[in-house]
């Protein structure tokens, strides 16, 4: 079912959804499962699979560098299929310009829409470690709203080279990704929502938020949105810090602020089991006002790990 319609279905109701990574390459999904089993009282309606961008590794050979590209954490879409069988649940494969030609693109897409996969989340992908700025793969796209024009095509029959009369397209549900705290390279928030409007336009359906701690940003940015005439479902994106060292991760790899609060409750722990239990709490507080405020769904981003996710939910669900 598509993530639209079971805001519909839930009438109001704030659903409960999360986002996983796959494993590194070579370990086995069990460790997944084991992480999804404890959060699946939850009643989640959808889980996002996140995809990773290609990346440089260095084989030694006889002393020399091989340098080779590859994907640390593949299998994206086995993992939605696998999860999707295993726990009766919608998967959310997300699909990248970065690293993917369009024609790879297309055949994802043809493998999602028989596996049963009625949604799926267009991103632009970040640039990769050793590039400063976003470069398109050869033959690929270089923002994401050519992404969701690409899924729209399919979703009418028009394929890369061919228009196919069929009555069997595929009908994917599009989110797409916000950002309360401006992408990083927008110069300004108003024209990142003015490109998150194009998004829209094109035919995305719904749009999940970049993590935030501070839930004022959050709706400072849906009220801009919805001046601006961006009337899909937005979703909030949230996440309890679980080490001190997220305290400059998170910042600098997500571009985010956070309130000094919680920066000063997490600098008096003695552990890093302290600062769990801190991120816990404020991610409590930040879930119970955002339901409250009638969100449609809260998003958690677990990171492959859900006993903290659990510990929000059962205080939230
Ligand atoms: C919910 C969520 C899930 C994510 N999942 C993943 C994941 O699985 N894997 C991963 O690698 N990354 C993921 N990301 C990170 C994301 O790929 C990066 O933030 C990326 O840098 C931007 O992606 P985007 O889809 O927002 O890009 P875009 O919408 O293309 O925007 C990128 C930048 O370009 C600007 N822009 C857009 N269109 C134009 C235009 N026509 N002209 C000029 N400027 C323009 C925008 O303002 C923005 O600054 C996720 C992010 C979020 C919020």
């Amino acid at each position: 079912m598509k993530v639209t319609d079971h805001i519909k279905k839930a009438k109001g109701k704030t659903l409960f959804s999360f986002e996983i990574i796959p494993p590194v390459k070579g370990k086995s999904i069990q460790e997944l499962y084991d992480n999804i089993d404890p959060l699946m009282e939850f009643n989640p309606p959808f889980i996002d699979v996140t995809t990773s961008r290609e990346e440089y590794v260095y084989i030694d050979r006889d002393g020399l560098l091989d340098k080779k590209l590859t994907r640390m954490r593949p299998g994206t879409l086995g993992i939605c299929a696998s999860i999707k069988h295993k726990y009766d649940v919608d998967t959310v494969p997300h699909v990248l310009c970065g690293g993917f030609t369009k024609e790879e693109t297309e055949y994802l897409l043809v493998d999602c829409h028989y596996l049963g996969i009625e949604n799926v989340m267009a991103l632009r992908g970040d640039a990769m470690k050793e590039e400063k700025y976003f470069a398109p793969t050869k033959g690929g796209h270089l923002y994401a709203s050519e992404l969701v024009k690409q899924i729209q095509d399919i979703n009418c029959g028009n394929y890369l080279h061919e228009m196919i009369e069929t009555d069997n397209c595929s009908d994917f549900c599009i989110g797409v990704a916000g950002y309360p705290e401006k992408h990083m390279e927008a110069p300004s928030l108003k024209s990142d929502l003015k490109r998150l409007k194009e998004k829209v336009e094109l035919g995305a359906d719904y749009v999940v938020t970049q993590m935030f701690f501070d839930n004022k940003k959050f709706f400072a940015f849906v009220e801009a949105a919805r001046e601006m005439g961006i009337d899909v479902p937005i979703i909030p994106g949230i996440k309890p810090i679980a080490v001190k060292r997220h305290l400059q991760l998170l910042p600098q790899v997500f571009r985010v602020d956070i309130p000094q609060d919680l920066v000063d409750a997490v600098e008096a722990c003695k552990t890093n089991k302290d600062v769990r239990q801190v991120g816990v709490e404020w991610c409590i507080q930040q879930s119970k006002e955002l339901k409250e405020a009638g969100v449609p769904v809260l998003h958690y981003y677990s990171m492959g790990k859900s006993d903290n996710i659990k510990a929000v939910a059962k205080e939230v669900f």
